[in-house]
């Protein structure tokens, strides 16, 4: 896209995530903030389930099991990474820039007896508080379109990364081309949940590469999860609208809500689950 879209920073997104908090519960994907996956369009499976087979797809992606430890950039209220630790037996470590996405994943760990295997802590993912090397495996599900530089953010994952160690992420891309006319409505929609322009799929390979990761899988699951959420999400908010309503702040709730008649679906967007492996000497 031009160089006038948007560049998200840390500390506003963590801003952001701040006032959302009371937000993510049963109500809508449960502890998750990413989209689900349908088989079809005709799948009854409900949000928070389809966001779990999601993340039961990117789990065994990882292929990590006891003994290993995982690094979740920009892990949310810490749904996905209970998950993985719970289905693997891996140790998870967690973090985002959002003091209070942390506070609460926290207390979801806690909660769900993991506080021994999954912690969550603060920090920023373009310069990760961690040793080179230290991670048996890293994912970062819906967080890097968030980050202002995607191959800064991958170059700092990979350096986390043991060698031969595998990253998984799922990604928005520019699916078909966006028209003039079309560029100015997305950028906005974008700008208003704090995202980067979409990434291209042709370069994702050389992206990984880049940052010192071998691409093993760039696939294109739009139909799937991307496609079906707008219309599943919005029937989902209108019977949650009000719960939604006063768990946040009504200002921030009024920026952030569709404008009366507004058309969410940018068909123009894809959806991709990458993975990656460190290449074994850098
Ligand atoms: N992975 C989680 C949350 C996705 S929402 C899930 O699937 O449920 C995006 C997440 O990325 C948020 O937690 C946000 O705080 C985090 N994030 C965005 N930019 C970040 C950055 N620069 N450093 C660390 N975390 C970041």
């Amino acid at each position: 896209m031009t160089s006038s879209s948007f560049t998200p920073v840390g500390q506003q997104v963590g801003q952001f995530y701040d006032q959302l908090v009371g937000a993510f519960d049963a109500s809508l994907y449960g502890p998750n903030i990413h989209v689900g996956f349908w088989n079809n369009p005709d799948d009854a499976t409900g949000l928070e389930e389809a966001a779990n087979r999601l993340t039961d797809m990117m789990i065994e992606r990882l292929q990590v099991g006891p003994g290993d430890r995982v690094l979740d950039i920009g892990c949310g209220v810490g749904g996905p990474a209970i998950r993985l630790a719970q289905v693997t037996g891996a140790e998870v470590v967690g973090i985002s820039v959002s003091g209070k996405q942390v506070e609460k994943a926290n207390e979801l760990a806690e909660a769900a007896g993991m506080s021994g295997k999954v912690s969550f802590q603060h920090g920023d993912a373009m310069d990760l508080p961690f040793d080179d090397a230290s991670f048996s495996a890293v994912w970062m599900l819906e967080s890097v379109m968030q980050m202002p530089d995607r191959k800064a953010a991958l170059t700092e994952a990979a350096r986390v990364l043991r060698p031969g160690g595998r990253l998984a992420l799922t990604d928005n891309y520019e699916r078909e081309t966006i028209s003039e006319e079309r560029r100015p409505v997305i950028e906005g929609i974008l700008k208003r949940y704090l995202t980067q322009s979409p990434a291209s799929f042709d370069a994702y390979p050389a992206l990984l590469r880049e940052a010192g990761l071998r691409p093993t899988e760039i696939v294109d699951v739009s139909e799937n999860t991307t496609r079906q959420s707008v219309k599943r999400l919005g029937e989902a908010l209108a019977k949650n609208m009000s719960e939604l309503a006063s768990k946040i702040d009504p200002e921030v709730f009024a920026k952030l809500k569709p404008a009366d008649g507004e058309n969410m679906e940018m068909p123009e967007l894809g959806y991709l689950i990458v993975t990656g492996r460190r290449a074994a000497a850098v």
